[in-house]
């Protein structure tokens, strides 16, 4: 008889979602959701805004209660980091802890996500050098914050924006430094990036593109100055890095998992060996046209979880969801639905200086992707057409007499 249970191995996002899904679908295998860090699963996205600027606790975070996962007959195994796992050719196998512990299971599934990318120079070691990705870092970064009064942001992306947003917004002298010609480069477009220049300038960080960073120099254990790639320094008694994050696939490389960045999936969670599935910010999605696709967000960890425990409960439903994300950066809410990646043209509606407005994406005349600030019916419009179908003149989009709904096409 194989072993009737699931193993999922990461409790966050995704692998709770896998759980809950599971559950959802009526089965009722013996699930256990095994994971490295010693708290319940827990929100990320409130790490780098509410929660580090001081208005959210941490029980606030939680994604279920402990009640939840008991009265659902989920094990949740915390404290836990999984070292190694033999798979059989059925699919199933055993898992094995650091502690030593181990669990057999049926099916296996792989969540773990990822962890910060590092950066490898004279002074990474030296306290006040944060990174942001799990609940301890954040408690660091915001006890650190607090004593801060020059906090440097290395990358500018969502996290480093986001943080020094909440930096700014308590009184600190914050600089953003980011190695490319311009902020948010791999997920919007120029204008976008363009506006959010301005937007955390007109608050009072100061932003430098083009600009490498060297070395951190530092008194005694601590850092006090970055050293830039143009022969400059900027003080920091906080450094905040955030230049992306390295999926981790350890465990799908070591049972002969095709690993690119990420582990690669199909659109039913399935990894290269079908009996294993992967869900969430581990993945690399094979679109079927030769792209892999990894999308580091909430919205795309729910729908690939579906979707692998869809193929868990033996009844495989393909991801259907269009892509979406957030980020708020001060009072400034951007909204993003839609994959922009091969647009080949963009129509911005409202003007930008006005913190209100929405950048559309289009490819061959059609709508693929929206950027939304402080402009939520623009983003609920495009995501509804996204999702079920329509269409926008892309010749009238920019037009702001007309709101956005009078122009839609045929929306099924
Ligand atoms: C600060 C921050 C802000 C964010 N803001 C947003 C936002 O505004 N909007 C948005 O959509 N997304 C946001 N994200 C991204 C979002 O949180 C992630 O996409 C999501 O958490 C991915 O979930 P996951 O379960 O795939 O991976 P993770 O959340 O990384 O979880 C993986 C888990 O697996 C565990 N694990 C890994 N390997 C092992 C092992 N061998 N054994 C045991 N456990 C293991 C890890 O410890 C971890 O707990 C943010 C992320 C961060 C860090």
């Amino acid at each position: 008889m194989p072993h009737p249970g699931i193993l999922i191995v990461g409790a966050s996002q995704a692998g709770a979602q896998v759980a809950t899904s599971l559950r959802e679908r009526g089965s009722t295998a013996p699930v256990t959701l095994v994971g490295a860090e010693p708290h319940l699963p827990y929100q990320r996205p409130p790490l780098s805004k509410a929660f580090l600027a001081d208005k959210a606790t941490e029980d606030s975070l939680l994604l279920r209660s402990a009640e939840y996962y008991r009265s659902n007959d989920i094990d949740v195994v915390t404290d836990e980091w999984v070292a190694d796992v033999v798979l059989d050719r059925d699919g199933s196998g055993t898992a094995v802890t650091r502690s030593g512990r181990t669990f057999d299971f049926g099916r296996l599934a792989l969540t773990t996500g990822g962890t910060p990318r590092r950066l490898s120079i004279p002074g990474a070691d030296l306290d006040g050098v944060l990174y942001l990705r799990d609940l301890d870092d954040a408690v660091r970064l915001r006890g650190a914050l607090k004593a801060a009064r020059n906090v440097v942001v290395v990358g500018g992306g969502f996290i480093g924006l986001e943080a020094a947003a909440v930096a700014r917004a308590s009184g600190k002298e914050v600089v953003v430094v980011e190695a490319l010609d311009r902020l948010l480069a791999r997920a919007v477009a120029p204008v976008m990036s363009d506006f959010c220049l301005a937007a955390h300038q007109r608050r009072g960080s100061r932003i430098l593109l083009e600009r490498g960073v060297i070395s951190f120099e530092g008194k005694g254990t601590s850092v006090t100055s970055v050293a830039l790639s143009d022969g400059t320094s900027v003080p920091a008694d906080l450094v905040l890095v955030g230049i992306g994050l390295v999926p981790r696939t350890e465990i799908a490389e070591r049972i002969g998992l095709r690993c690119e960045a990420g582990i690669v999936i199909d659109a039913y969670g399935r990894t290269s060996n079908p009996d294993v599935v992967a869900a969430g910010d581990c993945t690399d999605l094979d679109a079927g046209d030769g792209r892999l696709v990894r999308i580091e967000s909430v919205a795309n960890a729910i729908a690939q979880a579906r979707a692998a425990a869809a193929t868990l409960a033996g009844s495989p439903t393909p991801l259907g969801a269009v892509p979406w994300f957030w980020s708020d950066q001060a009072d400034v809410k951007l909204q993003i639905a839609g994959l922009s990646a091969g647009h080949d043209s963009v129509v911005v509606r409202g003007e930008p200086a006005s913190e209100s407005f929405s950048v559309l994406y289009f490819r061959e005349g059609e709508v693929v992707a929206v950027n939304a600030v402080n402009a939520p019916r623009d983003y609920m419009l495009v995501k509804r057409i996204l999702d079920t179908g329509g269409s926008l003149p892309m010749d009238r989009a920019g037009d702001v007499d007309t709101p956005l709904k009078d122009l839609v096409v045929r929306v099924a």
